[in-house]
């Protein structure tokens, strides 16, 4: 096949936006949260997690930890206890404690609104800080996650497996408006259709423009 220039592929990703905006018109995130804050805590618990069961683990724990002076005082066990269900709960319930001490100790225990300040929490990783930034300060971002890594993988938007990389070539190709509700497409359509083991490019609205899946026919 020959080789695509830098502006067709930049058409084709144009493309790929609006079958995407189409398929599936609601582009929000499925974590419940009232406030910044929320929201950084349930999208670290989020991480091997489905959506629906942080939901249900962070009724209660809000519940009894609503903000960052209150979370960074609990007693860890108590955390650990409340989070276990999302899995991974040692590492998690140490995490969301030391980001909300991080939040009482350096940002007068507000969650800050930059990549460069959310970044220097412990167990927050860019991915975490621009779920943030796009949904509970609307500074859009490109958020990279298993299933944005394969996807655009597949659809020719990143030759790259590099997750920094990837962020840097899908901000290249899409517009920045874009960036925040593109993310939460390209996850909503790795689970839908695109699966890891088995893409059901058949049924796929993206195939006319998706590499792979002229490879698969
Ligand atoms: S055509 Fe297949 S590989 Fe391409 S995006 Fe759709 S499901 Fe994924």
């Amino acid at each position: 096949m020959p080789r695509e220039s830098a502006e067709a592929r930049k058409a084709r990703a144009a493309k790929i936006l609006r079958g995407l905006a189409r398929a599936y018109p609601e582009a929000g995130t499925a974590l419940r949260f009232r406030n910044a804050f929320e929201l950084l805590v349930a999208t670290i618990l989020s991480a091997q997690c489905t959506d629906a069961k942080v939901n249900e683990v962070t009724l209660e724990l809000f519940a009894k930890y609503g903000d960052a002076e209150a979370l960074a005082g609990a007693p860890l066990e108590e955390i650990e206890r409340l989070v276990r269900p999302t899995g991974f709960y040692r590492q998690k319930a140490r995490s969301i404690q030391a980001a909300a001490r991080g939040l009482v100790e350096r940002f007068g225990s507000e969650v800050p609104g930059s990549l460069e300040d959310l970044v220097t929490l412990r167990g927050v990783a860019r991915k975490t800080a621009n779920v943030v930034l796009g949904h509970a300060f609307g500074v859009p971002g490109v958020v990279v996650d298993t299933h944005v890594k394969r996807v655009s993988g597949r659809l020719g938007l990143t030759r790259s497996e590099d997750p920094v990389k990837i962020e840097q070539d899908l901000m290249a190709l899409l517009p920045r408006r874009a960036w925040t509700d593109a993310s939460s497409r390209l996850i909503l359509h790795g689970r839908a259709l695109c699966h890891s083991r088995k893409p059901r490019c058949g049924e796929c609205p993206l195939a006319p423009h998706c590499p792979e899946a002229r490879r698969a026919a």
